[in-house]
């Protein structure tokens, strides 16, 4: 009962699974831990026992090095777990309860939250709005790719499952309602898509991947989505989206074959800074999804923009990609009247309507996303996998929770 493993960022290119310490209802001091958090009291959090815990593309630009996190961080913001403990100040969860967490962490107290804006809370992070599990600059709250972990402001942030078995038995695509999902549904929707919409997604990522599956929820009349890994844009066609190939070249050409038009009503960037240049063998050219996104919506029309883009980038191409200072044409997005969505989705506006749209068997977003269960000792290895492009989403399972799921 007192003990806990979990996975650790070590170097650029490493993780590992190392022994840390059962949580308590405090912040203790740590790798990443932002010093006015150290000794936090958290008497309105829990203790879960995680039975799924996934591997995201956020955690990959820590691990590749691209970013500013410290050795040692515990990584994994998306949980979904059964409440083992809870504070004082906990009213209306229960020990037994099955929950999903959404990645973000939030107050429900602040002006911010108030609002709605559950990824920029004003109280959790000393160093900025915004804060989440296991991640750098986030607040250092200890990340859930472990066997506990310990949720703050648990009546506020947890999403109760109605029944507990039902929860175990849809696990696996119900994990994807912390991050991915709503995620993915959240640049579907502020790109603008509704019944009828042509839909551009870039990336065929986990996120792009469960963005077009969100447009196809949505009533897309065509989901389109662009990556240059030949396996991802399978996974892609596999569910009835169609596929472009960014290394043969202009994604307006591609489009224009698929649509009869170089234009869609909606984009969504599903990549983020680590953004490929289009064309063979192409580098990196941070700004090439959303200066392309820009050419290929109406006028008139949104981008929805849930691809990650950093303050500071120790990998960057140049002095301004490692400072996030990105070359884009603005101008043309502006001519357009084009409207942009940016951030840390706010998983809270979205993540119980989509649990009822999986336990009423609307969407199969574990098999969208290629949901691959693997050991928490595994985690190397799916990182790994990962990073080579591996068309999965990698899901640990670290107390056996999930010895039985397969996509359905
Ligand atoms: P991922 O790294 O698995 O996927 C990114 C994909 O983009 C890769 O398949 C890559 O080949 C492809 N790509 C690279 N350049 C491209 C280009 N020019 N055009 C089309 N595709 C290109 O990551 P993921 O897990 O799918 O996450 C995607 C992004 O979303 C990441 O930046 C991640 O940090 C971010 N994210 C944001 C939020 C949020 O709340 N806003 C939440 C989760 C993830
Ligand atoms: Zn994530
Ligand atoms: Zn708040």
């Amino acid at each position: 009962m007192s003990s806990n493993r979990a996975v650790a960022y070590i170097r650029p290119g490493t993780v590992e699974v190392r022994s840390i310490d059962y949580p308590k209802l405090e912040l203790q001091d740590g790798p990443g831990v932002a010093p006015e958090n150290i000794g936090r009291k958290c008497p309105h959090g829990v203790i879960l026992k995680i039975l799924a815990t996934n591997i995201c593309g956020s955690d990959q630009h820590m691990v590749r090095g691209r970013t500013t996190a410290p050795e040692g961080l515990v990584l994994g913001h998306e949980i979904t777990g059964e409440v083992v403990e809870k504070g004082p100040d906990v009213e209306f969860i229960e020990v037994g309860d099955v929950v999903s967490v959404p990645f973000n962490i939030a107050c429900g107290r602040c002006r911010n939250c108030k609002e709605g804006q559950t990824g920029i809370c004003l109280n959790v992070n000393p160093a900025r709005p915004g804060a989440a599990y296991g991640y750098v600059d986030m607040g250092g709250w200890v990340g859930g790719q472990a066997e506990y972990v310990m949720i703050p402001y648990a009546d506020f942030n947890l999403l109760k499952f109605p029944d507990p078995d039902q929860a175990r038995e849809k696990l696996l695509d119900l994990t994807m309602l912390s991050d991915i999902f709503p995620t993915g549904f959240h640049g579907a929707v502020t790109a603008g898509t509704g019944v009828g919409s042509t839909v551009y997604v870039a990336g065929a990522g986990p996120v792009g991947l469960a963005a077009a599956a969100s447009a196809l929820l949505l009533g897309a009349a065509v989901v389109i989505v662009g990556d240059l890994n030949p396996e991802r844009l399978a996974q892609a066609r596999a569910f009835g989206c169609e596929t472009v190939d960014v290394s043969q070249g202009s994604v307006e050409d591609q489009i224009a074959q698929i649509l009869g038009v170089p234009e869609v009503d909606a984009a969504v960037d599903a990549v983020g800074f680590e953004a490929r240049a289009h064309g063979p063998d192409a580098g990196e050219a941070p700004a090439t999804v959303l200066n392309s996104v820009m050419g290929i919506t109406r006028a008139g029309g949104a981008v929805g923009i849930p691809g990650l883009y950093v303050t500071d980038d120790p990998g960057g191409v140049d002095d301004d990609a490692r400072s996030g200072t990105l070359k884009m044409r603005l101008g043309l997005g502006w001519a357009k009247s084009l409207a942009f969505t940016t951030g840390q989705c706010p998983v809270m506006r979205y993540h119980r309507g989509l649990m009822n749209a999986i336990l009423n068997d609307r969407v199969q977003i574990a098999k969208a996303v290629n949901a691959t269960v693997i050991g928490l000792d595994d985690a190397p290895r799916g990182y790994a996998e990962f990073d080579q492009g591996a068309a999965r989403k990698y899901v640990l399972n670290p107390n056996g929770a999930l010895d039985d799921a397969q996509a359905a």
